[in-house]
C-alpha cells in the first residue's frame, strides 16, 4: 500500500471509530454484546454437536451440504457443483471443461465474503475459465483495479481508495468517463454488474452466521446484492465451522452486533435468512422448486485449520468478523493489509494463518510485527485476546525456528554483556 492509500484508510477508520462511539456505549448495545459473547462461547464449546444438528436440519430443509477439510477441497466442491449446474443447463461441453477456456456462458455472481477470500476462489475460477463477477461495490472496484487489489477491511474492502482513484479505476476498466462522484460511480458499476450477471444462474456467497437448530443461513448486507444472489437458480454458500450457533435469534444477534462494530450503524438495510430452496405447492399441492429463488442451496462447511485452532487457541474462533480490531491497531495503521493473511486482517489473521496454512505463513504475515499492545483486545466486541494469542503462536514459532534472527544476537549480548546492546 502506498502512503496515500494508508492515509485514506486511516481517515476511513477514524470516521467509523467516531461514528460508532455513541452506539457502542448505549446500554442496549452492551446487553447485546454480553448476549453475543455467551452465544459465541457456547457455540465454540459445543461446535461438534452444533455441526451435527445443522446437518440434520439442512437435510430436513432440503439444503445440500458438504464438508471441506481444507481450501482445496472447498474449491473442488464448488467447481463440481458449477459443472453439475452447467451440465443441467446443457452448456458444460461448450464451456468449462478446459482450464483456460474463457467462457462467458458461465458467470458466477459473488458477494463479499472473507471465507471465499480465504479459499482464493476468484483466482481458482479464473484459472478454470469461469468468469466471476463481484457484486459488492467495494469488491467490484478492487476487481476492476486488477493489480494490488487486496481488500483492506472485512466490511469496507476499498476504503483505502479515494473517490478520484476509484473514478480512474472504473473509467479505465469500463472505458467510460464518469466524474469523480460517488453516485455516478455507483450507478456505472451497478449498470455494468447487472448487465454482466443478467444470464447468471449461480450465486456464490459466505454467511454471517448459521442457525443449526433451524437449518438457516443468515446474511447481512446494505446493497441488496445478496438478495439477488439468493434468487439465482443455484446458491452456493461457504461457511467456516465456527459460524454455527444454535438458533436464528442467536444468528441475528451476532449479525447485529457485527454491524454495530463494523460500521457504526444500528442495523443493515437487509438481513436475509435462507432456510431452503424456493418452492411452491400452489398447484394441486404438488411441490415444485425454483419459483423465484434458488432451486438448489448448497452449503460447504469449511474446516481449513479451524478444528486445530479450536484445540490450541479456541478463543480465536469467537470472532464475528467485524474488523474492529484493526481500526486502532498501530501496526495495521502503519503498514495496512501487509499485516495479516489473505482476507484475515491484522493480528487475528496472523494468528489464524498458523492454522489455516503453517508457522512460516504466520511468520511472513507479521507474527513479530505485532507490538502486543492489546488495543485489539480492548476494541473486540467478543473480547478476543489477540495479543495473548500472538504470544502463544510466537512460542510455537520460536520452537520451530521461525523468529527474527536479531533475537539470537540480543540473547548473545544479554548472556555476554548483561545488556541487549
Ligand atoms: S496487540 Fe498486536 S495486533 Fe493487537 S492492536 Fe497491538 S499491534 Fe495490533
Ligand atoms: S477479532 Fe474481534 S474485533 Fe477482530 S474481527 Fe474478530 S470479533 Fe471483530
Amino acid at each position: 500500500m502506498n502512503k496515500k492509500e494508508l492515509e485514506s484508510m486511516r481517515n476511513s477508520f477514524k470516521t467509523v471509530y467516531d461514528k460508532r462511539k455513541e452506539l457502542l456505549s448505549n446500554p442496549q448495545t452492551k446487553k447485546l454484546q454480553e448476549r453475543v459473547i455467551n452465544i459465541r462461547k457456547e457455540a465454540i464449546t459445543n461446535n461438534k454437536e452444533l455441526l451435527e444438528i445443522a446437518k440434520k436440519s439442512f437435510k430436513e430443509n432440503d439444503i445440500d451440504y458438504y464438508f471441506a477439510e481444507d481450501d482445496s477441497k472447498a474449491r473442488d466442491i464448488i467447481y463440481n457443483i458449477i459443472k453439475e449446474c452447467a451440465n443441467n443447463e446443457g452448456i458444460f461441453d461448450e464451456g468449462i471443461s478446459d482450464e483456460d477456456n474463457n467462457n462467458d456462458l458461465i458467470t458466477i455472481a459473488k458477494s463479499k465474503s472473507n471465507t471465499l477470500g480465504e479459499i482464493d476462489i476468484s483466482k481458482f475460477l479464473k484459472l478454470k475459465g469461469i468468469s466471476l463477477i463481484e457484486t459488492d461495490l467495494g469488491d467490484r472496484i478492487l476487481q476492476l483495479k486488477r493489480k494490488d487489489n487486496k481488500p483492506i477491511h472485512p466490511t469496507g474492502p476499498a476504503v483505502h481508495l479515494s473517490v478520484n482513484d476509484i473514478a480512474e479505476i472504473v473509467n479505465n476498466a469500463l472505458d467510460k468517463n464518469v466524474p469523480a462522484e460517488p453516485k455516478a460511480i455507483m450507478e456505472l458499476v451497478r449498470e455494468d454488474v447487472l448487465k454482466k450477471i443478467a444470464k447468471s444462474y449461480i450465486g456464490l456467497s459466505g454467511a454471517n452466521a448459521v442457525a443449526s437448530e433451524d437449518g438457516s443461513l443468515v446474511f447481512v448486507h446494505n446493497e441488496g446484492n445478496i438478495s439477488l444472489i439468493s434468487l439465482m437458480k443455484t446458491h452456493i454458500v461457504v461457511v467456516g465451522i465456527d459460524k454455527f450457533v444454535p438458533t436464528i435469534e442467536d444468528a441475528i444477534s451476532i449479525a447485529k452486533l457485527e454491524t454495530n462494530y463494523a460500521t457504526g450503524s444500528k442495523v443493515t438495510s437487509y438481513i436475509n435468512v435462507v432456510s431452503g430452496p424456493s418452492k411452491t405447492a400452489d398447484i394441486e399441492k404438488k411441490l415444485i422448486k425454483n419459483m423465484y429463488g434458488a432451486e438448489k442451496v448448497a452449503v460447504i462447511i469449511l474446516d481449513n485449520g479451524r478444528f486445530e485452532a479450536l484445540q490450541s487457541v479456541n478463543e480465536c474462533l469467537l470472532c464475528i468478523g467485524c474488523g474492529s480490531c484493526i481500526l486502532s491497531c498501530p501496526v495495521y495503521n502503519v503498514i495496512g493489509n501487509e499485516f495479516g493473511f489473505n482476507n484475515c486482517f491484522g493480528g487475528r489473521g496472523v494468528a489464524m494463518s498458523n492454522f489455516i496454512e503453517d508457522t512460516k505463513t504466520s511468520f511472513d504475515s507479521g507474527l513479530y510485527k505485532c507490538t502486543l499492545c492489546g488495543l485489539c483486545t480492548i476494541n473486540c466486541p467478543v473480547l478476543i485476546q489477540t495479543n495473548s494469542i500472538i504470544e502463544k503462536v510466537r512460542e510455537d514459532s520460536h520452537k520451530k525456528g521461525f523468529y527474527p534472527k536479531a533475537h539470537d544476537k540480543i540473547k548473545e549480548n544479554i548472556k555476554n554483556k548483561g545488556s541487549p546492546y
